[in-house]
């Protein structure tokens, strides 16, 4: 019996994990969930796993669902708040494995501390890897902590990777197995043949509109200015320890193969399925078993064609942002990162345009592109100054 934390619960992946974990009961125990402000999300999976502690991170939120839990009897749920009881949950000693689903650089702190406490961490949290890099990966070789990819392009490569890299996340060697290049495939998003002319008036919900995947409202703008693959790109890099160049972004619209890896001697490993979080979830929940995740089974003779073409970095300004960030430094990543979470979060409260998300981000990466950062706060303290940074910036474009 593993026992589980799902940090980041009521959201997309958080709510896949679970999906995956009802199908298993007698593997998987909840012992800890967190969210930020839904209370009646997290009301009902109390109701459901009975897990023994919930962090709500919003105070007030905290205490609605502790009224809540005891008016229908519930006594037996401790709900914690704040940031503080989030790192906490994570680092519980009687916690085996961590899911950091959380959105944003508010995971970092959280995914890290249950890396100190060398849990098992299943990492969704991409911005957490992408705003610390070689900080995390420090941590992680530090630690008896073991790290298993979740993000279906980073999983799917895991599982193209021979054996003996796969136990070396974060420090193995390309070259010495064999592997000339790492292919990230990507959608392209809702936007792939959208004249260029018509992305002024994209608006929150034709930018969430995924053609495949059904994900949280900031992933899914990501995905539709390719920001997602340039985060990626970077978390590739620290995960499987490669340079940008080892690393080749393919537009694949079918988002059937998930991720490709390319051997010297000409062969090509490739991981495909549905596109379907719980099928990642369910191969990092039991790594190296495999276990059921109620994804259907996929469907060849249904599967209409294989596209495959390189990405146009000037539909795509956010992915040439990122791996510009990528070959700059950690400064770069950092700031690049806090930028993009203020301007989609902007786009998504309809203040900026789809087109000005990467007017801000590009404003913030050239201010703090050479920032130095050596630790942790130093990390926190470019992540806050770049979010300021980003939010005046926003107040001097034109009012849309
Ligand atoms: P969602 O927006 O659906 O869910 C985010 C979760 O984090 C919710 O539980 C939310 O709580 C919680 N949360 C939000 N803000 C904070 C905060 N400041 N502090 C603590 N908790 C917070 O996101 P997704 O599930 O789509 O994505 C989660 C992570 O997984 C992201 O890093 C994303 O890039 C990555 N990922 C997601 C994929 C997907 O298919 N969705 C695929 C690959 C990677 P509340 O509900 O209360 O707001
Ligand atoms: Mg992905």
């Amino acid at each position: 019996m593993q026992n589980l934390c799902v940090l980041g619960a009521t959201g997309s992946i958080g709510l896949s994990t679970l999906d995956v974990v009802r199908r298993h009961p007698d593997k998987y125990n909840i012992v800890s969930l967190s969210a930020h402000t839904r209370v009646d999300a997290m009301y009902d999976l109390c109701v459901e796993f009975s897990p023994k502690t919930v962090v709500m991170v919003d105070e007030y939120c905290a205490e609605q669902l502790k009224l809540k839990l005891i008016a229908q009897d519930y006594h037996h749920i401790e709900v914690l708040a704040g940031t503080q009881a989030l790192t906490d949950l994570a680092s519980c000693p009687s916690i085996d494995t961590v899911m950091a689903a959380i959105v944003g650089a508010s995971g970092l702190l959280p995914t890290l501390a249950a890396i100190k406490a060398d849990k098992r961490v299943l990492l969704a949290n991409k911005e957490s890897l992408v705003t610390s890099g070689q900080i995390f990966i420090d941590a992680l070789t530090a630690s008896k902590a073991e790290l298993l990819p979740i993000d279906s392009e980073h999983n799917a490569i895991f599982q193209s990777l021979p054996l003996g890299m796969q136990s070396k996340v974060g420090h193995g060697n390309i070259a010495d197995y064999g592997i000339s290049k790492i292919l990230l495939t990507g959608s392209g998003g809702p936007f792939r043949e959208t004249p260029l002319t018509e992305f002024d008036d994209i608006t929150p919900d034709q930018a969430c509109a995924h053609p495949n995947w059904d994900m949280g409202r900031k992933i899914s703008v990501d995905s539709a200015t390719m920001m997602n693959k340039g985060l990626e790109l970077i978390e590739a890099k620290w995960l499987f320890n490669l340079a940008v160049d080892d690393i080749q972004v393919v537009l694949h619209p079918q988002s059937t193969i998930h991720s490709m890896v390319q051997y010297v001697d000409g062969s090509v490993i490739a991981q495909m399925g549905n596109p379907d979080m719980r099928t990642p979830i369910a191969h990092a929940l039991s790594y190296p078993q495999r276990i059921e995740s109620g994804v259907q089974p996929f469907d060849f003779f249904n599967c209409k064609n294989f596209e495959f073409s390189p990405a146009d970095l000037n539909r795509y300004p956010n992915l040439k942002l990122a791996i510009d960030a990528c070959r700059q430094g950690q400064g770069a990543c950092t700031a690049l990162n806090a930028a993009n979470e203020i301007a989609v979060a902007a786009f998504l409260n309809t203040e900026i345009k789809f087109t000005e998300i990467s007017v801000v981000n590009e404003a913030v990466m050239k201010h703090f592109y050479d920032v130095e950062i050596a630790t942790i706060d130093d990390v926190i303290k470019l992540d806050s100054d770049a979010r300021t940074f980003a939010k005046n910036t926003i107040k001097t474009l034109d009012v849309t």
